[in-house]
This record gives structure tokens, C-alpha cells and sequence, in this order.
């Protein structure tokens, strides 16, 4: 329960509930204003300034987060990579920071590419491994993990309590791609993790009409500060009616994520016993590696998105998705309508997936409909 009491069902509801004083209005307006007016002795009382730094459309959405995570604070930024690039930029040239090895593919391309040109030393591990996590830290010079829960697209989960300890214990902090979870479904910070990430782009906003990510921190720290810093100086904010939409978007949040959750795992128990389906990749099922600490970790369901491997391989797979019509073949996750995407082929040949993978986002469809669909393309397919 949050602490003035309102379970966070009711505060995403309400977005913070706060009530327009001069009109009455409980939702919240939008300010396109890029400036704000200066006192006449200089000073900014009203607490704006520049909108690159600030706007007041941002609140309803940042507090909203802060409150459902149980952060210290809440920045919002012009899309999820934005968020996290952040979070690498306020280390410094020349510290090593632990990533996963299977993460999203793009924050992965970047890490090992500009970050690393940049003079990060950026380290793949393992971080299901908790071992290989272990033997990896260089206590001192360390001073990032980060972590993504459940992974994208192969689903793994990590250990968050686990890997806060570790890294405290060696002088680092913890940040959590928490895309996936939502914070329906798991709260980093309470586990002990430093920071929070979102592509707000999927689930937050959950209409496939927003490109934005935000960062919520359990301290407003020093390293806090710098992040905060690097934004405004850097300038990758979210305009006032990207961040409107996303404190509509995060009203519906746990309604969405908990119908998505639902069908998600009914799919996967349906696919596992599909004569086309070599294996389903869902944290849900008993059979998922990490499932025991998915059932520990995640509360109240599994998340919404699960891959299939496709027997017949890369070929078959490619067909299935082309056969599909509920499901449209498209990229990207989180949205009120369901998605098929043969990922090898978007992340090209760096990537861990296998060639045979469809990523299945489920959105709010009837299952049956979207199960129907599936068994359709994947019979067609098999000849099954
Ligand atoms: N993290 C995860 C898990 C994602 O799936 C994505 C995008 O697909 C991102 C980060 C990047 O977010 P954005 O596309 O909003 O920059």
C-alpha cells in the first residue's frame, strides 16, 4: 500500500488525482508553454523556468510513476533509450559496468558501440547467473549493473535482490529495465535496486502512440544529480503532449497489464502443447528455467509477452507470421493490440535469438481469437 494509504490500482486510476484549482477539470490540462514567466526581482517563485528543464504536464505522469514505484523521484525523457543512455552518461570514461547478455538489442548495439567508443568498459555477463555475475564485479572499479526483467525477447529472469546486494557490496549501483514487469507486476526499487527504467513507449503509455522512457531513483543522490543534469543540458525531454498522453495511458495500466498477463499465460500453456510449437519461452510456465523465481519476484502475473520457436525453423517461423491477421506484424510491445515479429531478422547478426523465434506481444484482444489466429497460421504452416 502506498503510503498515504490508496492502493496503487487507485493512485494509477487517478494519475495523482489532483483537481485543476481555477476550473475544476480532474484531468489534468496540457501547457505547450516553452517559457515561464520570471519575477520581477528575478527570481522564478512559480518553480518554471525553460521547458527543456521543466514543464508542468510532466507532473501528473512523473508522480504517478514515483508513487507506484515508491521512488524518490521521477524524470521523464524523449523514449526509453534516451532514459537509459542517461543513466550510462553519468558514469565516467574509464568505469566498468556489467550489462546482460541478452537485452534489448538496440541499448546492447549502443552500449557496445557509442559507450564503449566513449570509454565505458562495457562487460556482457549472464545475469540469471548469479556466479558468473559474481566472478565478473570488480569491486571499485565497477559501478553499474544493469539489469532487464523479465529479458527481451527470451524472457529470462534476473534476481534483483540478489544482484542489489552484489553490487552494493562492490561499490556499484543497480538499475532495472523494468519494461516488461511494469510496476504492476514488480517493484525494483523495494527489492533494492538504485534505479528504475521504463520504455514508457509499451506498457506505461500502452496505446502504440507515445516514444518516450522515464528513470525513477530510490535517492535523489549525487549520481542522481548528474542524470538530472545531463537531461537539461542534453535536452531529450518529451514534448507536453507525449507526456499528457502517457498520464492517460498509465489511468489504464493495471487493467491492462493484468488482462495481458492473463491471456499471455493462457497462450503459452495453449502453444506448449501445439504440434507446431518446439518450445514456448514464457516466465509463466513451470517448465521456464527461471519460473520459481519469476513466481517469487513477479506478483500477480507473468507480464504479457512470450516468443515461440517454430518447428521447420527460420523459414516456417517467417511464414507463420506472414499468415497471421488478428496479429499484425509489426515491432514494438505493450499495446492494446497484439503483435508478431520474427526478431533475428530486426536485430540482425549480433543477435542471441534464434532464427526460428516469433516474439508475441499480446494486447487486449479475445484470447480465443488470438489463439484461433495463431493455430490457423501455425497449422497452415506445419500441415498439421
Ligand atoms: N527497453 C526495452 C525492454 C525495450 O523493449 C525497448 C524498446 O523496444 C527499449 C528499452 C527502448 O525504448 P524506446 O523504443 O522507447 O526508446
Amino acid at each position: 500500500m502506498a503510503d498515504d494509504g490508496l492502493r496503487p490500482e487507485t493512485l494509477a486510476a487517478h494519475a495523482t488525482g489532483v483537481v485543476d484549482g481555477a476550473t475544476g477539470a480532474i484531468i489534468p490540462p496540457i501547457h505547450p508553454s516553452t517559457t515561464f514567466e520570471r519575477d520581477a526581482d528575478l527570481g522564478y517563485s512559480r518553480g518554471r523556468c525553460y521547458s527543456r528543464a521543466d514543464n508542468p504536464t510532466y507532473d501528473s505522469a512523473a508522480d504517478t510513476l514515483t508513487a507506484l514505484e515508491g521512488g524518490a523521484q521521477t524524470l521523464l525523457f524523449a523514449s526509453g533509450m534516451a532514459a537509459a543512455n542517461a543513466v550510462f552518461l553519468a558514469l565516467s570514461p574509464g568505469d566498468h559496468v556489467l550489462v546482460p547478455k541478452v537485452m534489448y538489442w538496440a541499448l546492447r548495439a549502443w552500449l557496445h558501440g557509442f559507450a564503449t567508443r566513449w570509454g565505458l568498459v562495457v562487460e556482457g555477463v549472464d545475469t540469471t547467473d548469479l556466479g558468473a555475475v559474481r566472478a565478473a564485479l570488480r569491486p571499485g572499479r565497477t559501478k553499474l549493473i544493469w539489469v532487464e526483467s523479465p529479458a527481451n525477447p527470451l524472457w529470462q529472469v534476473s534476481d534483483i535482490a540478489v544482484l542489489a546486494d552484489l553490487a552494493h557490496a562492490a561499490g556499484a549501483k543497480l538499475a532495472v529495465d523494468s519494461t516488461i514487469a511494469t510496476p504492476v507486476l514488480t517493484r525494483p526499487l523495494a527489492l533494492g535496486a538504485d534505479i528504475v527504467m521504463h520504455s514508457a513507449t509499451k506498457y506505461l503509455n500502452g496505446h502504440s502512440d507515445v516514444i518516450a522512457g522515464t528513470l525513477t531513483t530510490a535517492t535523489r543522490d549525487e549520481f542522481w544529480g548528474r542524470i538530472k543534469a545531463n537531461q537539461i543540458q542534453g535536452g531529450a525531454v518529451p514534448g507536453p503532449f507525449e507526456a499528457w498522453l502517457l498520464q492517460r495511458g498509465l489511468r489504464t495500466l493495471f487493467p491492462r497489464v493484468r488482462w495481458q498477463s492473463a491471456s499471455a499465460l493462457d497462450l503459452a500453456e495453449r502453444l506448449s502443447a501445439h504440434p507446431a510449437v518446439t518450445e514456448v519461452l514464457y516466465p509463466g510456465l513451470p517448465a521456464f528455467s527461471g519460473h520459481d523465481l519469476a513466481r517469487r519476484q513477479m506478483v500477480g502475473g507473468f507480464g504479457g509477452m512470450l516468443s515461440i520457436r517454430v518447428g521447420g525453423g527460420e523459414v516456417a517461423a517467417i511464414a507463420v507470421a506472414a499468415k497471421t491477421q488478428v496479429w499484425k506484424r509489426a515491432t514494438s510491445l505493450g499495446g492494446v493490440e497484439s503483435l508478431i515479429e520474427h526478431r533475428a531478422s530486426m536485430e540482425g547478426p549480433d543477435s542471441p535469438v534464434p532464427a526460428d523465434l516469433l516474439r508475441l506481444s499480446v494486447g487486449l484482444e479475445a484470447v480465443q481469437d488470438l489463439y484461433a489466429d495463431l493455430d490457423r497460421a501455425l497449422s497452415a504452416n506445419a500441415g498439421v
